[in-house]
């Protein structure tokens, strides 16, 4: 029978054959041995260690795959979308037997690669083919963080399906897993191969329109050939809309076909970077070379919330724009977090009132109205507005950085971020920077560098879908994933994908 050891220790730098050992005395006549979680322990800086839950068995453990019950009759599904929702619902439904077809507005993993170092040296931008669009979604150009704040037993499959797919396989028990975007591409192309060797098709460079329904059912989607020019339908009797949260006239067109939608809340800001070292010393105490580039994660709360997000320990600032005029910033990071900057999102609460006139796209407006104007301000080339953290506080442009240099691929002109961001965002930017400064030393380190803006942190609307997890207007089409409203981040949109292919998966059995 299977034993479960928890709170094994290892000092940092130690060989897991010591962690084997520790096990094996506790779990004698057990031969077989996994890691379940492993996580650091810094709280005491002069004691740091790895800290690790293990199962041990007599026999070997059996391969940690998901178990999918197969359809009895094959329905003809599309899936529009190949970010973490669509590819992961996509890879379920092909572990069922059904053949699905999933279109996607951008081109491979290859293409984008090409597309988004034209982008960022020539600033040239291709609206369908960039950061936010093209295979593996918002999520291949990322830092690759698989953490959630979500729960469920689906988020372990997600992860066992990217380890299966060639993912490193301590993201299956690391308590903060990170894949890095450049082993994320691999595991993309790895799960195309896999849809098409098994019958099904990722077809790219495809824009979907909307859905042809007939008395409340789906009938088949209106699909665009980019590269062709040319417009058809494509029949299908179940389509799974996961298109991200930056698919705004896809929004729009979901929104003039009548399909219940509502408009949600979301955050702004800019992009904050540090000296990574600095990073390390204030979470570990010393530069420690066997502990991993240190994280954080901040809330400051007051009369607007700010908090971090998706902080990259190592990464670079991204140039994320999809529209043409407009600078988007996000973060990225490779495997290895060996870049000399920290960065992360520092983002204030936008409410409600603050861009709702009455229409459900207005949250799209306010978005696009603050990238527009940090495109002009920037001179109109998608180099974004930069600032140091001490010239923010003290209202004027920075004319020398100090120790933390701008990362942002496009190039950066300096601006004061005061006449650009809402008073009331700039306002809570600096109350937090000061607060989060009693939490983490150096946070408000007058050389830490600010780009603008940072938009893109969630879906402004919600496609309202019903306990079947079908759209309430059309039945057989299942909005899906961020841009719909329902996750946040590569693990839990995966993890829709995969509830949203249960679903259909149960019709058909
Ligand atoms: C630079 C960056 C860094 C990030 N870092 C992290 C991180 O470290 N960890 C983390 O958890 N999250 C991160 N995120 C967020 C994460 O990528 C998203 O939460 C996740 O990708 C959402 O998955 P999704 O499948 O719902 O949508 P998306 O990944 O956005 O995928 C939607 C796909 O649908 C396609 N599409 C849209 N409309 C159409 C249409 N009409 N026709 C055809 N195709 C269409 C798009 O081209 C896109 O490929 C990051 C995002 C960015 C941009």
């Amino acid at each position: 029978m299977a034993v479960r050891i928890d709170n094994l220790k290892l000092r940092p730098g130690d060989s897991e054959e010591k962690l084997l050992q520790l096990a094996a005395a506790k779990a004698r006549g057990c031969r077989y041995f996994r890691i379940l979680r492993k996580s650091l322990d810094a709280r005491d800086k002069a004691n740091i260690r790895w800290v690790y839950s293990v199962e041990a068995d007599t026999k070997p453990f059996p391969e940690p795959m998901p178990n999918v019950a197969p359809v009895s009759k094959r329905p003809r599904v599309v899936v529009v979308g190949s970010g973490p929702a669509g590819l992961f619902c996509a890879v379920w439904l092909t572990l069922a037997g059904v053949r699905p077809l999933v279109v996607e507005r951008g081109g491979t993993v290859e293409e984008r690669v090409q597309k988004n170092n034209n982008f960022f040296a020539r600033h040239e931008l291709d609206e369908n083919c960039n950061v936010q669009f093209g295979e593996g979604g918002a999520g291949t150009f990322s830092d690759g963080k698989l953490n959630t704040q979500t729960h469920g037993p689906l988020n372990r499959d997600v992860l066992n399906l990217f380890v299966h797919f060639g993912a490193p396989p301590e993201i299956a028990y690391l308590n903060k897993p990170h894949i890095g975007s450049d082993r994320l591409r691999v595991v993309v192309k790895n799960i195309r191969k896999f849809i098409e060797e098994n019958g099904g098709e990722v077809r790219f460079h495809t824009l979907f329109g909307g859905v042809v329904s007939a008395e409340g059912c789906c009938k088949a989607v209106r699909l665009r050939d980019l590269q062709a020019g040319t417009e058809y339908e494509q029949a299908a009797d179940e389509v799974v809309l996961a298109i991200g949260h930056s698919s705004r006239d896809t929004f729009a067109a979901l929104e003039a076909d009548g399909f219940a939608m509502e408009p949600r809340e979301f955050a702004v800001g800019v992009r904050v970077e540090h000296l990574q070292e600095k990073v390390n010393i204030a979470q570990y105490s010393v530069t420690h070379t066997l502990l991993p580039p240190a994280d954080y994660k901040l809330v400051s709360r007051g009369e607007r919330t700010a908090f971090t997000f998706c902080m990259c320990p190592g990464g670079v600032v991204i140039p994320a724009a999809s529209e043409y005029g407009g600078v988007v910033t996000n973060g990225m990071s490779d495997y290895a977090r060996d870049g000399q900057n920290a960065n992360s999102a520092l983002l204030v609460q936008v409410r409600r009132e603050d861009f709702d006139r009455g229409g459900l796209l207005d949250g799209v407006e306010f978005q696009r109205k603050l990238e527009r104007a940090a495109f002009a301000a920037a001179g109109g080339c998608y180099a974004a507005p930069v600032q140091r953290s001490g010239d923010f506080f003290a209202g004027r442009e920075t004319n020398r950085f100090g120790d933390v240099r701008p990362t942002y691929a496009a190039g950066v002109v300096s601006l004061d971020l005061n006449r650009l961001l809402p008073s009331y965002v700039s306002n809570a930017l600096k109350r937090a920077i000061q607060d989060m400064e009693t939490r983490l030393r150096g946070f408000a380190d007058p050389d830490a560098v600010l780009t603008a803006p940072e938009t893109r942190f969630s879906s402004p609307v919600r496609i309202l879908r019903g306990e079947s997890l079908e759209s309430l207007r059309v039945r057989g089409v299942y909005p899906c994933g961020e841009g719909c409203g329902y996750s946040g981040g590569i693990t839990s949109s995966a993890a829709d994908g995969l509830r949203v292919a249960q679903k259909i998966c149960e019709k058909y059995r």
